[in-house]
């Protein structure tokens, strides 16, 4: 039974009389009220712009065909993708989701109720044949952030979610405050495909909550590619800004709604 599915949207809804929707951003009640008017700014701030491609010379992309993510991870993206993760608020992975589907590929958000559903993308499906989520690193949680964020884009882009396609090969360290280099070592070979014939010949769209070093998508893609997958992309919630040096405003006229439509993926 699909996220979207009628019965699913109909049990959530009478969830939302006992607990109302909250904002991702800040846990304020937002009910029917589409985006939190608190959040608003410093999530517009935080909006990773023009593009939201990532560059190969700032993060190992590996065999990825190449990267994508929305927002930097600050402030209070960082604070919604660490709700998430790590208390016991999946719904949280799910709005983020609805936003990643909203900013990265271009998909309108309707409220039905008091939930955001994203709308179908024209002409998406082109690009990917399939969703594959990051698996969870732990069981512990009872969820994967990656897969919740994962549901939202597979409604709007209407691909199959392939969540039992990836799985872990080994037990992997924790990635957290390890150098670039350790990190790499730590995940090469960390996932495997445990059904290739949902990957062989297919356009994998990867998704996860945050894209570091790119280590972990990197060595998803090369399991994926090694499974027969014809290409991967990554696209994350955020990305840890590793420049720190402000470029200057570009003199020459541009054209931004162009480049916006580039940067569609
Ligand atoms: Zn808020």
């Amino acid at each position: 039974m699909r996220y979207y599915s009628a019965p699913r949207r109909a049990l959530r809804g009478v969830r939302q009389l006992l607990y109302p929707r909250r904002c991702p951003f800040c846990n304020a009640v937002l009910g029917s009220i589409r985006t939190c008017p608190d959040c608003a700014e410093e999530v517009d701030r935080l909006r990773r712009k023009p593009g939201i491609r990532l560059d190969a010379s700032q993060h190992y992309l590996g065999g990825l065909s190449g990267a994508a993510a929305p927002f930097r991870y600050e402030g209070c993206v960082r604070r919604a993708i660490l709700r998430a993760k790590y208390q016991a608020a999946p719904w949280t992975a799910v709005e983020l989701g609805v936003v990643l589907a909203e900013l990265a590929f271009g998909s309108e958000v309707r409220m039905r109720g008091a939930e955001p559903v994203p709308q179908r993308v024209e002409g998406a499906r082109l690009g990917y044949d399939c969703i594959v989520p990051v698996p969870a690193s732990s069981r512990r949680r009872g969820y994967n952030v990656p897969e919740r964020m994962a549901q939202p884009l597979a409604e709007a882009l209407d691909l199959p979610l392939e969540t039992k396609a990836l799985g872990p090969a080994r037990r992997k360290n924790r990635q957290a405050g390890l150098p670039f280099e350790q990190r790499l070592a730590n995940v090469a070979g960390a996932f495997r495909v445990q059904d290739p014939d949902l990957i062989e010949g297919r356009r994998v769209l990867l998704v996860d909550d945050v894209i570091t070093t790119g280590a972990t998508a990197a060595a998803c893609a090369q399991a994926l590619l090694s499974a027969g997958a014809e290409s991967v992309f990554a696209v994350a919630v955020a990305t840890v800004a590793v420049a720190t040096v402000e470029f200057p405003p570009i003199a020459q006229p541009t054209l931004p709604l162009q480049e916006d439509a580039d940067e569609e993926i």
